[in-house]
């Protein structure tokens, strides 16, 4: 049982500092079978672990993970959470997750560190602005916080951005919801471990799945670096490398993988105080703890696995940012790195079933896969239990592109919805 965390533990750490914290979860060795594997340690994969065990009761389960926890996207992201959505199926399933985010420091007994700072999304046209009214009425029609701004209210919340005459993109408005923030990301990886753990779930670091074990065309298993392990069932969670992992059980996925890039800056004072989006181009900013501006923009154009951006990215990001925050072009880039994103044709992931028995997915997470965690952890737990979908995950099945039910995201996260 972990040691629970509270004012007091604190308190007695901080005065005996020879008493070591306690590790935050086990490192057993995995056993012959499970009733559930789990395929990668990212944000997803424990996310559906510890709903397995929490909400479900099934508590014979492993998370393999070929890195260390936090290693993938989990811990390599932009950190916003927010549920400004607008088409049906998005809109309940990550206004769920912004419910369960809510509340996650409080389930986890782990400080998750979420910041509802707010997020801005700018309009630099009058039909920008009817697009935002409208996609802000929808987010209201749900029972989902969203107030509209005018130039006048923008200029008061982001008195940095550039208003002259000579701005390239004028603002004309926005949209807020204020509920939208950060979370502190690896918390999230380690808060997820940490729980799990408590409650039976073996997490295997450093360990690989290589191959699936097969008899009669049912999945029963799996092969990994540190030797064979049999499985009830087995759910494939590793982000941007669903299409490869699925591919040893002979499962084509409709999936590109690219590289997403962020970028930190050096720090500087309290600027940036909410998350804001640029409506004329995919690239959003916040400010972190520390000080550095944290921001981001579109994928890389063609397909990699390499983990590490390209360089014509870095030029049309930081040309972004200039042309929306002048002042920012005086800041040095401290770093830059990149993560290796799943990409469907229409921009949704997979929460699913999949045609061979045994063998679940959840995968086809692009821009979108931070903040979804903990609503995709608690629909896909429901999901491998039950051997059916959960409503709120129905539409982001593998068939869709056979029978029309496309979330129609263009491939672009929330690109075609901040206009
Ligand atoms: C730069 C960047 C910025 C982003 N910004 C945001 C944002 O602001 N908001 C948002 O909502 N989303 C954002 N995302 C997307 C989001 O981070 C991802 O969609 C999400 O984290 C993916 O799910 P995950 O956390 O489970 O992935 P991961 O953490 O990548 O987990 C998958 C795990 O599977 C493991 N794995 C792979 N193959 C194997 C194998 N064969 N055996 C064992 N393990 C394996 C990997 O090592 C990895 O740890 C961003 C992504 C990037 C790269």
């Amino acid at each position: 049982m972990a040691k629970r965390y509270s004012a007091l533990s604190l308190l007695r750490h901080a005065l005996l500092p020879s008493s070591p914290w306690p590790r935050a979860w086990r490192s057993p060795a995995p056993k012959s079978s499970y009733d559930v594997v789990i395929i990668g340690g990212g944000g997803h994969g424990l996310a559906t672990a510890y709903y397995l065990a929490a909400n479900h009761g099934i508590k014979n389960v492993a998370v393999i993970e070929r890195g260390y926890i936090g290693s993938g996207n989990v811990g390599r992201n932009t950190t916003i959470v927010r549920s400004n959505y607008m088409i049906g199926g998005n809109t309940k399933f990550f206004e769920f997750s912004l419910q369960l985010w809510e509340g996650l420091s409080h389930t986890l007994n782990f400080n998750v560190m979420l910041s509802q700072r707010g997020q801005i999304g700018l309009a630099h046209n009058p039909s920008q602005m009817d697009v935002l009214a409208r996609k802000g009425n929808i987010m209201r029609l749900h029972g989902i916080d969203a107030e509209l701004l005018d130039r006048g209210q923008v200029m008061k919340l982001l008195p940095y951005l550039d208003y002259s005459d000579a701005a390239r993109f004028p603002v004309v408005g926005g949209i807020i919801q204020q509920r939208a923030g950060t979370v502190r990301h690896d918390a999230v990886a380690w808060g997820y471990a940490r729980a799990a753990s408590d409650l039976g779930v073996d997490i295997i670091e450093n360990c690989e799945m290589t191959g699936f074990t097969m008899e009669q065309g049912k999945v029963t298993g799996i092969e990994t670096t540190k030797g064979p392990i049999r499985a009830g069932k087995t759910a494939i969670a590793v982000a941007g490398h669903s299409s490869h992992v699925a591919a040893k059980a002979g499962l084509r996925l409709p999936v590109e993988s690219h590289l997403l890039q962020a970028f930190v800056s050096e720090p500087i004072k309290p600027l940036i105080h909410h998350v804001v989006s640029f409506g004329a181009e995919l690239f959003y900013i916040s400010q972190s703890d520390k000080g550095g501006l944290v921001f981001g923009g579109h994928i890389d154009g063609f397909n990699n696995y390499t983990q590490r951006g390209q360089l014509p990215k870095i030029q049309t990001v930081a040309e972004c940012a200039v042309s929306l925050i002048p002042a920012v072009s005086r800041l040095r880039l401290l770093r830059h790195w990149a993560g290796i994103m799943d990409m469907t044709p229409d921009g949704a992931p997979f929460i699913c079933g999949t045609p061979i028995p045994n063998l679940y997915l959840d995968g086809g997470w692009c821009y979108q896969g931070f903040k979804a965690i903990p609503a995709s952890g608690w629909t896909f737990a429901h999901t491998v239990a039950k051997g059916e979908a959960h409503e709120l995950n129905r539409c982001f099945s593998l068939d869709r592109f056979e029978k029309g039910g496309e979330l129609d995201d263009h491939g672009a996260g929330n690109w075609n919805y901040k206009q």
